[in-house]
């Protein structure tokens, strides 16, 4: 059952072994709360059979049967409740695990949005379905099977009166299960096209107030909300109908009992104790079965939550052995990457080798995959053809926080946290002390950043730095690659946000961090790698060129054209 259990609702291990405890124990609160029936049965007999059975020993069973019944509701409430808190703890921690090992190709091609949904609201429904609704469900359905079995043993006759209606009302909710599952499963896609609409209208908010959008944006969430509303009354109603006339069946088996039972009874077919015992049996396993209906309603809107579940644990993580690097020379070898496998190649049979103790300029027109190829040697992305290697090791088998270890990357688009500016430069290196912190911030020329900021190294810069310039955030990105100190430094057009002086202060800085590693650069300034150890010219994914600048400008009349147009905009003016 755990197994089964496990698969069908995308559990842990722990967590289907706390549903199995879940099961039995609802199992036994259901068969429990048949005591009090076969208590007054026994009753009913001792007085008209005038048995021996005083009113002490009468009250003693009361009692001994309220506190089994204290007990088991006690068992059952821990088991499921406690269970399931752990679980979604247990499930919400898996899934970030998975999220760490994700490639970036994971996140690119779904949306943040919708992923934090699966950690929060996913596991949020999962965790309130397992607590009241699934090992019920399942317990009720073992205790059901149990009094059948022994109700058609009893009295067949009756025992098919109270369970024929039953059985059908179970069926008549199965056949409209399918229905169910698919208008809660679009309900579902709506809310999720609604939150991602939210997120992208907070995100791209200054365009939609410079362009005027701001009614229309009004407008296309008020519709979804609109839609939304719809398919959800149409699910309840999809919903109530089944269910109601499910319960109104139910019911069935009390009148049906109820008339065979008499007709019985008058044939002396039953005596009196049997046909109340039956009525009563029925009265309450048709309460019970319609309390269950109100759960599978539940349990069928988990269906398209489970499947997000399992797709993201069916994606394929990036695993690796952790390795000592003897040298930190990166080479591509023929190397191979689209984005979308059904796409064009974005790096096309790509060969070179980026050394230690030199700095390699990736050079090329726009969209010719320069920062592809940076993502792909610091594994954001993992290569589909050929192979890339450092040190030697090929590093799709090296495992990935060994391998971010020893690569700082500074991105066009700088990532800051909502944090103070020394937390933001200590993700560099988190032991690092705060003089440290100082000194690298310092060597990136980010001093007279902070010293504007009301609260020095301590202000809050908002999400994302909202508080600071592009070429702020610049710098202290490149503050945290000076305290990383990583042997293999990876610099995406840097200086597009940086101005002259900027760009000039930290320049020093940079000069002293790249010093020994090896270094990767994309510039369009090409004035400014005009001395770098090797150019390596990219057109449409393919390597046009490698060498030296003066090798190259003999060799490539792109890269003559490319220093032509850098000179005459050099030139430009407003
Ligand atoms: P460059 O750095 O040379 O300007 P990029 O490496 O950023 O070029 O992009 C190369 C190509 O890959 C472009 O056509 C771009 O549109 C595409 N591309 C870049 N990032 C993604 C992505 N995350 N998903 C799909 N396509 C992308």
């Amino acid at each position: 059952m755990k197994k089964l259990l496990q698969e069908k609702f995308q559990l842990t291990e722990a967590g289907a072994r706390g549903l199995v405890k879940s099961v039995w124990s609802s199992f036994a609160y259901y068969a429990i709360y048949m005591l009090p029936m076969l208590l007054i049965i026994f009753f009913i007999q001792s007085t008209i059979e005038k048995n021996k059975l005083g009113i002490s020993s009468f009250l003693l069973l009361i009692v001994v049967v309220l506190v089994i019944m204290y007990l088991v509701t006690n068992i059952n409430y821990k088991t499921t409740y406690n269970e399931t808190y752990k679980e979604s703890a247990n499930l919400r921690i898996e899934i970030a695990d998975i999220l760490k090992s994700l490639p970036l190709s994971y996140f690119s091609k779904h949306d943040i949005s919708d992923l934090s949904q699966t950690i929060m609201s996913d596991v949020a429904t999962i965790e309130h379905a397992l607590s009241h609704a699934i090992g019920h469900c399942i317990g009720y359905v073992l205790f059901f099977i149990l009094i059948g079995i022994m109700m058609l043993v009893g009295n067949y006759k009756l025992g098919l009166c109270v369970l024929i209606p039953l059985l059908l009302s179970v069926g008549l909710l199965y056949l409209s299960k399918k229905r169910q599952v698919s208008i809660r499963a679009k309900h579902y896609i709506k809310l999720r096209n609604i939150s991602e609409r939210f997120q992208s209208s907070i995100e791209m908010s200054q365009e939609i107030k410079s362009y005027g959008l701001k009614k229309k944006t009004m407008e296309d969430i008020e519709n979804d909300l609109v839609e939304s509303e719809k398919i959800q009354t149409r699910a309840e109603v999809i919903q109530a109908f089944p269910v109601s006339l499910s319960g109104w069946i139910t019911k069935l088996s009390i009148g049906f009992t109820i008339i065979v039972g008499i007709y019985l009874f008058i044939n002396n077919e039953v005596n009196l104790l049997y046909l109340i015992g039956y009525i009563i049996a029925a009265t309450k396993i048709s309460e019970g079965l319609e309390g269950i209906y109100m759960y599978l309603g539940e349990i069928f809107y988990l269906d398209s939550r489970i499947k997000r579940i399992k797709e993201l644990r069916n994606t394929k993580t990036q695993t690796g052995q952790n390795v000592e690097f003897s040298n930190y020379d990166i080479s591509f070898d023929n190397v191979r990457f689209a984005y979308n496998q059904k796409n064009k190649n974005v790096v096309d049979c790509v060969s070179f080798t980026a050394k230690q103790n030199q700095i390699t300029a990736l050079i090329g027109p726009s969209g010719c995959g320069k920062s592809t190829i940076l993502k792909l040697m610091s594994r954001l992305y993992d290569y589909n053809y050929g192979k890339i290697t450092i040190g030697g090791y090929d590093i799709k088998e090296v495992d990935t926080e060994c391998l971010f270890k020893k690569i700082s990357v500074v991105f066009q688009d700088v990532v800051l946290f909502n944090t103070s500016i020394m937390e933001n430069i200590r993700i560099g290196d988190i032991n690092a002390s705060d003089e440290e912190v100082k000194r690298a911030a310092k060597l990136a020329g980010c001093e007279e950043i902070i010293e504007k900021l009301p609260e020095g190294y301590n202000t809050l810069i908002g999400e994302n730095g909202a508080k600071l310039s592009g070429g702020e955030r610049q710098r202290i990105s490149i503050a945290r690659a000076m305290l990383k100190d990583a042997p293999i430094i990876l610099l995406d057009e840097i200086a597009a946000s940086l101005d002259v002086e900027n760009e000039s202060k930290v320049q020093e800085g940079l000069n002293r961090l790249i010093r020994n590693k090896t270094v990767v650069i994309i510039s369009h300034r090409l004035k400014s790698i005009q001395n770098v150890d090797q150019i390596i010219l990219l057109n449409n994914g393919k390597v046009e060129a490698a060498g030296t600048h003066d090798e190259i400008y003999q060799r490539s009349k792109l890269y003559r054209n490319m220093i032509e147009k850098s000179n005459l905009t050099e030139e430009y003016k407003y």
